[in-house]
């Protein structure tokens, strides 16, 4: 019997190193897969359709809301993002582990509906370090730079309400903590009854 796949939610601030950390993460874990999301903002250079995000337009992000085919969405920055809520319930049930990127808003949204996921804070050393990480990228303006900036201050304030917090000071041992994360929560014994009964069922006869 498949058991459900099982749902881990990274939110960040921008400039935390979660994009890094999520990739590494599914580097090396194999079942695990990047939930791509819709997005109306164009793609940034070595971005690519379907990979990283699905590069929609808004008029067509925007029909989409209406026939209700996102299990969250947001404006962010003056875009829509959002998950596509039969992409995420096929692939868990079909025993795929999910690693979706999203932001606070859209993640308390999931919390409410899919309680069994999980939930990963990445946090920053300090605000300095993520300022100059923001400023590092290159490819934003000042002004973009200082948004950015801003919503992350906010942002932190969230942090509470996740299960768990990674705090990206050191890359390996930042990714070392999410993979462990991961790890455990597989051998949770509520994700593990099928296994479980079948176990106990195949006791059961032998005696
Ligand atoms: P970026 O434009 O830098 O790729 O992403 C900006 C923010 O949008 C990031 O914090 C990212 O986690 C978030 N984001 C990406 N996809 C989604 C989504 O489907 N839903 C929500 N709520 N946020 C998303």
């Amino acid at each position: 019997m498949t058991e459900k796949g099982l749902c881990i939610v990274v939110s960040a601030p921008s400039g935390s190193g979660k994009s890094t950390i999520c990739r590494r993460l599914l580097a090396a874990c194999p079942d695990m897969e990047f939930s791509v999301s819709f997005t109306s903002r164009p793609p940034r250079p070595n971005e690519i359709d379907g990979k990283d995000y699905h590069f929609v337009s808004r008029e067509d992000f925007q029909r989409r809301i209406e026939r209700g085919e996102f299990v969250e969405w947001v404006e962010n920055y003056g875009e829509f993002y959002g998950t596509s809520g039969r992409a995420l319930q096929d692939l868990l049930r079909r025993g795929k582990d999910l690693l979706l990127d999203i932001e606070p808003r859209g993640a308390k949204e999931m919390k409410k509906k899919f309680q069994e996921g999980v939930f990963v804070f990445v946090l920053p050393p300090s605000l300095d370090e993520l300022l100059k990480r923001l400023q590092k990228r290159g490819h934003e303006t000042p002004e973009a730079i200082q948004k950015r900036f801003a919503q992350a201050a906010s942002e932190l304030e969230e942090v509470l309400w996740y299960d768990y917090a990674v705090m990206n000071d050191d890359l390996d041992t930042a990714v070392g903590q999410l993979i462990a994360i991961y790890r455990a929560e597989k051998c949770r014994t509520s994700r593990l009854l099928g296994a479980i009964n079948h176990l106990c069922s195949s006791i059961k006869k032998e005696v």
